[in-house]
C-alpha cells in the first residue's frame, strides 16, 4: 500500500491572517481562499500537517494553554467545513534560542516524520516566508510560496525575520511555485503533479497515487458530518546543543 502524501503548512500568513501574535482565538481569520484550499487537498487524499514556529512563546506574549486554545478554534472551525488537520508542530522558541526547531531549521518537519512515517521530498511544503522554502528545499520537497493580498496588506510578519540564518533564507528563496493562496496550491498540485483531478467523490486510489485515511465525500461535509480525526499536536523543546 503506497504511503499517504502530506502537504506540510505554515500557519501564520498561510492559513490564518498573520496578526501581529495572534494569541485571542477571537482574532483567528482565515486566509482568502485558505479553507477551500485545504478543503480541496484532502479531497485529493492528502494529509495536513501545520509546522509553525511560534516566537511569541518564548519572547513572553503567550503562553503553551493560549496557543492550545487558539489551535482548538483553528481546528473546530476547519471541522465545520471538513477539513481535517492531521497534526500541529510548534516551535515556541525565539531567534537567540539556537533551538533545533525553529524555521529554517527542519527539527519540527523530522519529528513529523518520526510520527507519520512520510518520505520528506514526497511531501508538498507551503508557506509565506522564505523559511518555510527551505525548509522544504531542505527535504527536496516541492515547494510554494503564498503571496496573497492579506499578508500583503496587513501588519505581517510576527514570526519572520529574526537571524541572519533567517535573512540568508530569505536571499536564497527561490520557490518551485509562486501562488496568491491555498486554492492555487491545490489546482496546481491535482493539474501538474498529481494528474486528473476526479472531483469531489474519490473512493479509489487517487490521483496521487496515495490514498490517505479518510476520504470526504461533498455530501458529508454539507450534511456537517466529520471525518474520523487523527490528529497530534506535538511541541519540540530539545536544542541543538
Ligand atoms: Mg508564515
Ligand atoms: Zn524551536
Amino acid at each position: 500500500m503506497p504511503q499517504p502524501r502530506y502537504v506540510l503548512l505554515d500557519r501564520d500568513g498561510t492559513i490564518n491572517i498573520d496578526c501581529h501574535y495572534l494569541s485571542n482565538p477571537d482574532d483567528l481569520r482565515f486566509c482568502p481562499g485558505a479553507v477551500m484550499g485545504m478543503r480541496k487537498l484532502r479531497l485529493m487524499g492528502l494529509g495536513l500537517i501545520v509546522i509553525t514556529n511560534q516566537s511569541g512563546i518564548s519572547r513572553g506574549y503567550f503562553d503553551r494553554a493560549t496557543l492550545d486554545r487558539v489551535h482548538a478554534r483553528m481546528i473546530a472551525q476547519l471541522a465545520t467545513e471538513g477539513v481535517e488537520v492531521d497534526g500541529i508542530y510548534v516551535c515556541p522558541h525565539g531567534p537567540d534560542d539556537n533551538c533545533c526547531c525553529r524555521k529554517p531549521r527542519t527539527g519540527l518537519v523530522e519529528q513529523a516524520i518520526r510520527d507519520f512515517q512520510f518520505a520528506p521530498h514526497d511531501t508538498f511544503v507551503v508557506g509565506d516566508k522564505p523559511t518555510d522554502i527551505a525548509v522544504g528545499q531542505a527535504f527536496g520537497a516541492t515547494t510554494f510560496l503564498v503571496e496573497n493580498k492579506a499578508n500583503r496588506n496587513g501588519k505581517g510578519g510576527s514570526n519572520g525575520q529574526g537571524s541572519e540564518e533567517e535573512l540568508a533564507a530569505s536571499l536564497l528563496c527561490q520557490p518551485d511555485y509562486k501562488v496568491e493562496d491555498l486554492i492555487e496550491v491545490a489546482e496546481i498540485i491535482q493539474r501538474r503533479i498529481c494528474g486528473h483531478y476526479a472531483g469531489l467523490h474519490i473512493t479509489h486510489t487517487s490521483m496521487c497515487e496515495t490514498p490517505t485515511t479518510e476520504v470526504v465525500e461533498d455530501s458529508a461535509i454539507e450534511t456537517g458530518q466529520q471525518p474520523n480525526l487523527r490528529r497530534s499536536e506535538k511541541t519540540v523543546h530539545e536544542h541543538a546543543e
